[in-house]
């Protein structure tokens, strides 16, 4: 089973990415902020304690997001593989990640870290927020979401590197580019039939 943690800042270009690891390699794709942008339009009890968290750019707490996302893996048992888009953002959620898998006799695979510099990450942000209709693509959000992300989740890339999982990607040029460099890293440890 092929499972990718993609990591990375706000307007990295995760959940892009996610969209073509998902077709390539036909693995579901979890992003924990489509989740809870779901339970959101549903005005379902998650969704009231996620709006106004999202908004401000703060994160959900740990445990109820760990038992979100641990209630989602259980809805795909036939599943080959998962892309974890926005999940772990922090050092106890990688922790949870990795017992929750466990359980279930599988494990992360890699983790790719798609890397871009803040400025870009504002510009691209600012950009789609005229479009994407989130309430987190304004100017003081991002900067509030980018400053959790330094504070609360870059930890989780030496959680990483202590198990040899961590790909940097250099998340800046085409999008057709940054994904060879992604199917690269994958490739290189879990080649399969139809990628050698
Ligand atoms: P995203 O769509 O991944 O940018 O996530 C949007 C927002 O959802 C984040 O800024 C957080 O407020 C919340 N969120 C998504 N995933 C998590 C997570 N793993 N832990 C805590 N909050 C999260």
């Amino acid at each position: 089973m092929l499972n990718v943690v993609i990591f990375g800042a706000p307007g990295s270009g995760k959940g892009t990415q996610s969209e073509f690891i998902e077709k390539k390699y036909g693995l579901v794709h979890l992003s924990t902020g489509d989740i809870l942008r779901a339970e959101i339009a549903k005005g379902s009890e998650i969704g009231k304690i996620a709006d106004g968290l999202i908004s401000r750019g703060e994160f959900i707490p740990d445990d109820l997001m760990i038992s979100i996302l641990n209630g989602t893996i259980d809805k795909y048992p036939t599943s080959k593989g998962f892309i974890f888009d926005g999940f772990p953002r922090t050092v106890a959620q990688a922790e949870a990640l990795d017992s929750m898998l466990k359980r279930r006799n599988i494990r992360v695979t890699l983790m790719l870290n798609i890397d871009v510099e803040t400025n870009e990450l504002v510009k691209r942000l600012l950009n789609r927020g005229k479009t994407s209709g989130r309430s987190d693509d304004n100017l003081k959000t991002i900067h509030q979401r980018i400053q959790v992300y330094e504070t609360k989740t870059l930890p989780v890339i030496q959680f990483y590197d202590r198990q040899n999982k961590h790909h940097r990607i250099k998340g800046t040029g085409t999008m057709d580019e940054v994904f060879a460099d992604i199917c690269a890293a994958i490739d290189s440890v879990y080649p399969t039939k139809t990628n050698v």
